[in-house]
């Protein structure tokens, strides 16, 4: 096993706060984002899939660096309604607001007892013209109210099995320890330390 955790590691996004969090979840990594590379594009995320979306932003950002590249896609399942919101989370209810999205969810699920829910990410790393894949989940139920102000998104509607507070009555620390986000992220990291 060879480590090089100095060589930089590309991730393909915009969201300041996903760079956060994943530097927080990659330390010992010197991780790039787009604007340290100088990629300004907007991607569109026109997959069918999470793991598609995932390949779509790493294509798009590959053929711009030397460096291996990483992106994630990342959303709510509903298996009772449909597998809903899945890939739409973010313009779930159209208006791009986590208010109106978590609103929408509510109102669907308001006669249903079935509440389970999970969240799922998927990245996928560009490593020396070869895909890998990564995945990660966190089950849980949908609360009927949304409680407690930190996170982001669907944060304060969806209560982790196994605990007693939403995702937004956590703090990043708690939550990160086995969120669908460091679960996939620390999958890459093991399988990069016996690979770069
Ligand atoms: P992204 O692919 O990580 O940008 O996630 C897409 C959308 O899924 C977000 O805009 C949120 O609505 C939802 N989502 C993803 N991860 C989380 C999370 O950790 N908490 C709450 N909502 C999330």
């Amino acid at each position: 096993m060879m480590e090089n955790t100095n060589s930089p590691i590309v991730f393909a996004s915009h969201n300041e706060n996903k760079v956060t969090e994943i530097k927080n979840l990659l330390t010992h990594f010197h991780i790039l984002d787009l604007n340290d590379i100088g990629f300004h594009e907007e991607i569109e995320e026109t997959g069918q899939s999470f793991k598609e979306n995932a390949e779509i932003k790493a294509d798009a950002v590959a053929g711009n660096t030397q460096f291996p590249v990483f992106a994630d896609d990342s959303g709510l399942v509903v298996p009772i309604l449909n597998f809903e919101p899945g890939i739409f989370s973010f313009r779930y209810a159209g208006t791009g607001k986590s208010e109106d999205n978590i609103e929408k969810l509510l109102k669907n699920l308001e006669n249903s007892e079935n509440r389970d829910a999970y969240f799922m990410t998927v990245i996928c790393l560009v490593l020396n013209n070869q895909k890998y894949f990564f995945e990660g989940r966190v089950m849980g139920k949908i609360l009927p109210n949304p409680i407690g102000n930190a996170g982001f998104g669907y944060d304060p509607v969806f209560l982790p099995d196994g605990y007693h507070l939403s995702f937004a009555q956590m703090s990043p620390e708690e939550k990160n320890q086995f969120s669908h986000r460091a679960v996939a992220v620390n999958k890459m990291r093991k399988f990069l330390l016996e690979h770069l």
